[in-house]
């Protein structure tokens, strides 16, 4: 599925996050940076260690207790087709009472942010906080399409922002969230 929001286009994918020819890519890390299950620890295996190199300079000069929940790094893309790996860490699902959206929300955002600022121009999503952290993906697809087309309505600077997922299932759950959320 695609759709136009501005000037960029989005792009909801089945793949492997770690495929992706995106300039960048975005890991769904947790506050230590130190690699993971899921999309951190395959982004770990197949980027090599430089990525892993980076991620502990940033915690020594930046965040030495940890990347908080919602904020975005980035680092080289090692050995992957991607040129770097935006780091988020999305909130981990406690009963949505406890400012879960708002910090799902933020972690798109302050991705999305930091990618413009480095001139990137192509970045590719994994469905943050939907795996290891539980959050249901009915409700983080609509908030990760919301961010998405909120950010795309007022900033300039992004041809393509590409979801993959992981799933059949998953892809299905996205754009039927993108009819709802992306229609014009
Ligand atoms: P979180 O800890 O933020 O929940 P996970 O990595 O555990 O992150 O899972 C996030 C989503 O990414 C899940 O839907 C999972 O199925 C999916 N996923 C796992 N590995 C990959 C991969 N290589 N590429 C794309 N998506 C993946």
């Amino acid at each position: 599925m695609e759709l136009r929001i501005g000037g960029a286009k989005v792009v909801l994918v089945r793949g492997d996050i770690t495929e992706q020819d995106a300039e960048a890519i975005v890991n769904a890390a947790n506050p230590s940076l130190m690699g993971g299950g899921g999309v951190d620890g395959a982004i770990h295996r197949k980027g090599g260690p430089k990525i892993l190199e980076e991620c502990k300079r940033i915690r020594a000069m930046e965040w030495p207790e940890g990347l908080p929940t919602g904020k975005a790094v980035i680092t080289s893309g090692g050995d992957l087709k991607a040129r770097y790996v935006i780091h988020t860490v999305g909130p981990i699902w406690q009963g949505g009472g406890r400012g879960e959206p708002g910090l799902l929300r933020e972690a798109y955002l302050n991705s999305l942010k930091l990618a413009v600022s480095r001139g990137i121009r192509t970045i590719a999503f994994p469905s943050i906080s939907t795996g290891a952290y539980g959050y249901p993906i009915e409700e983080a697809s609509r908030i990760a399409l919301r961010a998405i087309k909120d950010f795309l309505e007022v900033e300039d600077g992004l041809d393509e922002v590409r979801l993959v997922l992981f799933t059949e299932g998953d892809l299905k759950v996205y754009e039927e969230a993108a009819r709802e959320v992306l229609k014009p």
